[in-house]
């Protein structure tokens, strides 16, 4: 008799339980359809009018180019003494280029003017003291012999002839361009001028781009001379080599000039690597 009382009261106890999971399970469901239902609602109240989608595909869209290899400035050097196919066909090339001139000489004022009408830069390619002594251009050249005055003035008369002219690299100066005295008396005419200088790195005791920077110069350095040796295959190799640094640092500067075979090379690789997704800059885009 006590064994089946106790047992009646497991069973309702029992009974009892499952009766209130029951009552549980029910309001749990009833609460997650209760969310879902205002899941539904603030989807629909989110859809607004200005989110349409013919209102979205509206919006630009700022897309990388997918072939961006790098940027690359090419200076071509030596203009002035040559009125000729080799240099009208540097004036035919379809990039942004540099052109880099040699005050004094006779067509030195006329190519600097003819180049900014077709679309290129020009900066002054100015006479510098060499190691090797070797001469030209004495009215221009800069020494390490001489008075501030004497350079400030040298400086002054180049960048009259050639008034096209936004900036200066150095021609030669493998002593001149490792002399801090010559260099800060370029750079305070520079700077008052508001110019820019390109290193054209003619030694390795350079102080040209260090000294710019101490005078709030605008300023960087070549990185690859192209046509020291007048061959077409080690001109294709020192491209290459630009080319690679471009790719590799983002930007690059190389130094030709004005050659039969560097045009010819130019002419043909140009487009190609344009095609390869490299992009050629006025070297005044490129300053630091
Ligand atoms: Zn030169």
């Amino acid at each position: 008799m006590k064994k089946q009382r106790s047992n009646f009261l497991v069973n309702s106890v029992f009974i009892g339980i499952i009766f209130i999971l029951l009552i549980f399970l029910k309001r749990m469901d009833y609460r997650v359809s209760e969310l879902e239902k205002r899941d539904t609602v603030i989807e629909k109240v989110e859809i607004k009018e200005d989110l349409k989608p013919d209102r979205i595909s509206s919006i630009p869209v700022v897309q990388k180019k997918p072939n961006f290899k790098g940027i690359i400035g090419i200076i071509i050097d030596d203009f002035g003494y040559r009125n000729d196919e080799v240099s009208d066909g540097f004036l035919k090339l379809n990039a942004n280029l540099t052109y880099a001139v040699i005050p004094g000489h006779k067509y030195s004022t006329q190519f600097g003017e003819r180049a900014v009408k077709n679309g290129y830069e020009v900066i002054v390619h100015m006479p510098m003291e060499n190691l090797s002594n070797k001469g030209g251009e004495e009215k221009f050249v800069l020494s390490t012999f001489m008075d501030k005055n004497v350079i400030q003035d040298r400086v002054k008369t180049a960048l009259n002839q050639i008034p096209s002219a936004i900036g200066m690299n150095n021609h030669q100066g493998s002593k001149a361009s490792a002399d801090q005295y010559v260099m800060s008396n370029v750079a305070r005419v520079l700077k008052e001028k508001n110019l820019f200088f390109i290193d054209s790195r003619t030694t390795a005791e350079t102080v040209a781009e260090s000294t710019m920077e101490v005078f709030g110069v605008p300023t960087t350095r070549r990185n690859v001379f192209l046509d020291n040796d007048d061959n077409e295959e080690k001109i294709l190799k020192q491209l290459k080599e630009l080319t690679e640094k471009s790719e590799e640092w983002g930007r690059a500067v190389g130094i030709g000039h004005v050659k039969l075979k560097t045009l010819k090379i130019l002419q043909k690789k140009i487009p190609e690597l344009q095609r390869k997704g490299f992009k050629f800059e006025f070297v005044s885009k490129m300053l630091h």
